[in-house]
This record gives structure tokens, C-alpha cells and sequence, in this order.
């Protein structure tokens, strides 16, 4: 390996703790200190914008938006959950950060997902009352597979900045599944029939629970792994996803 190559290596793994002012994704100097994305990466990254349909999060189409705050899909069939959000399109930085993260879970790469999730949670949640904090399980196979599950990670990091509780054991994935991408909607949804299940019920049971996933498309998973929740007897259940995939590649 050239010398370029190697010094170049070195200031990668060590620019978070030598350079705390450069941006992760550019590595320009930023103004923050509180964040580690720099201010004009952070205005390309786009946020799910308004309006978005107050039932399932997912952006209305510009016809309905000034007839009702609820999609055609919700008013047919409202959904299990009462609230679901997201925070940014899974896209260009947003997809860089996750993808990185998923291979590499190091302090360094947590720290801007984590940014984009808290600051989400902020933008949706802030005065929802919430008891506890679920990530989406992975099947048992695939966890000795990977070694961890990134969104438990994700959930950890919203936890300690909210102080709302992590219960990372009680909502459990009894089956592995095939990947949801690509599959068409009837698919995705037999896919994961009966995929979820509560250990615990007592821990779910009249109370409001938040689910937190990373990448979703329509929001499928998340919707079955609700059902189970609420299911379980909870009060409100709550659904936050990082990313929102476009339905058209991406
Ligand atoms: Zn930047
Ligand atoms: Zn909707």
C-alpha cells in the first residue's frame, strides 16, 4: 500500500477524534460542534416534507393534501397503529449513512443516523406521552449472522436522548423472512403474516409504545410488528422509521 493510502487510512479512522469539526460527509470544517453533519450536507438530505397523511406519515399526493389530512389508503382501511412518521428519504447521504452503519457499527458511523432519528423524533414526538421504545426485532439466525441488530443500536441511542425506556426483548421476530424490497405489496404482507410476537404481554398491556425501524417503503413491517403490539393490549402504538424508501428505486 502506497504511503498516500495508508496516512490517508489513518486520518479516516482517527478524523472523529482529531477533527471533531469536520463534517461526515464531506469532511469540510462544519460551525457545530452539536453535530457532525455540516450545515449545507444537512439542508441536501431531505426531510419527508409536509404535507404527509396524520395517520401513516407517508406524503400525500398533491390532489388530496387540500381535502383531508388522511390518505385514501387510511380512510378505506385505517391502520392497527395510531401514528406513524418519518424522518428523511432513504436517498444520497441518508442511504451513505445507513449503509455504512450496517457494516460497520462503530461509534463513528452511529453518530449521524443518530442525529437524523432524534432530530425526526423531535419533529413528530415531542408531546406524545411515551412508555417505552421497541426496535424491530431480527430472526435469531440472522443476528448470528450479522452479530447485531442496527436498529437496536438506533433505539438505544433515541432512548438515551429522550430517557424514554428501551425494552429491546419484548416484541420477537419467531421467523426469518425473505427481504421485503421488490416484492409486490400482496407479497410483502404474506410474507409476514404472523412474523412477530410478544414475549411479555404484561410489558405492553395498557400502555403507548413507540416502534422504531430504519428503512421501510410502505411501511409493511412496521405495520405488522403494530398489530402484534396492539394485539398485546397496548393503549397507543407509535411508529418512527429513519428512512423512507421511494417506491422508485432508491
Ligand atoms: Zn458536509
Ligand atoms: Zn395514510
Amino acid at each position: 500500500m502506497k504511503l498516500h493510502a495508508v496516512l490517508s487510512l489513518i486520518r479516516d479512522s482517527v478524523s472523529s477524534v482529531v477533527f471533531p469539526d469536520v463534517c461526515y460527509f464531506c469532511g469540510s470544517i462544519k460551525d457545530s460542534k452539536e453535530s457532525v453533519i455540516c450545515a449545507e450536507c444537512r439542508d441536501s438530505i431531505r426531510s419527508v416534507p409536509m404535507p404527509f397523511c396524520s395517520v401513516c406519515g407517508l406524503p400525500l399526493p398533491a390532489l388530496e393534501n387540500s381535502a383531508s389530512d388522511f390518505c385514501g389508503s387510511c380512510l378505506s382501511h385505517p391502520p392497527v397503529y395510531d401514528k406513524a412518521r418519518y424522518g428523511v428519504y432513504y436517498e444520497q447521504q441518508a442511504r451513505e449513512a445507513i449503509t455504512k452503519f450496517k457494516f460497520n457499527a462503530s461509534l463513528f458511523n452511529v453518530r449521524p443516523i443518530t442525529e437524523l432519528l432524534i432530530e425526526a423524533f423531535n419533529r413528530h414526538y415531542a408531546d406524545d406521552k411515551l412508555d417505552a421504545i421497541l426496535p424491530i426485532p431480527v430472526h435469531q439466525r440472522r443476528l448470528i449472522n450479522r452479530g447485531f441488530n442496527q436498529v437496536v443500536t438506533l433505539a438505544k441511542k433515541l432512548s438515551d436522548a429522550t430517557s424514554i425506556p428501551l425494552d429491546r426483548t419484548t416484541l420477537v421476530k419467531i421467523r426469518n423472512t425473505d427481504p421485503q424490497v421488490g416484492l409486490p405489496r400482496s407479497k410483502r404482507i404474506m410474507n409476514l403474516k404472523n412474523v412477530f410476537r410478544i414475549s411479555c404481554p404484561e410489558k405492553i398491556a395498557n400502555r403507548r409504545i413507540l416502534i422504531i425501524d430504519d428503512v421501510s417503503t410502505t411501511g409493511t413491517t412496521v405495520s405488522e410488528a403494530a398489530k402484534t403490539v396492539k394485539k398485546a393490549g397496548a393503549d397507543y402504538v407509535a411508529i418512527l422509521v429513519l428512512a423512507l424508501r421511494s417506491k422508485k428505486g432508491g
